[in-house]
């Protein structure tokens, strides 16, 4: 991943498209891109925005991978339907 800076754009490994990959609007200024099979260019915003993303997506699937953490979740979820439903009771809310 590099950084294109303005002054970048007519060197002959310079992108051309400058159409950012996340939001699809046309990059004025500096570009964040990355050449791999193909080439990514995105706003600097829309690359941090796509990296917590990735990085979050990233993070559930390797945790969805290991039985302990799909136990665990499960008891938090079963936690919190629980007590929720206790505190909807004890306030005489009609939750069903
Ligand atoms: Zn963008």
């Amino acid at each position: 991943m590099s950084v294109l800076y303005p002054s970048d754009r007519t060197e002959f490994w310079a992108p051309k498209n400058l159409d950012c990959f996340y939001c699809g609007k046309q990059i004025g200024g500096l570009a964040v891109f990355w050449k791999s099979q193909e080439t990514l260019v995105l706003h600097p915003d829309c690359a941090s925005q796509l990296a917590v993303h990735l990085i979050a997506d990233s993070r559930e699937a390797q945790l969805a991978a290991v039985p302990h953490f799909i136990n665990r979740a499960r008891r938090i979820v079963e936690y919190h339907a629980e007590r929720r439903h206790k505190l909807l009771t004890a306030e005489g809310v009609n939750n069903e």
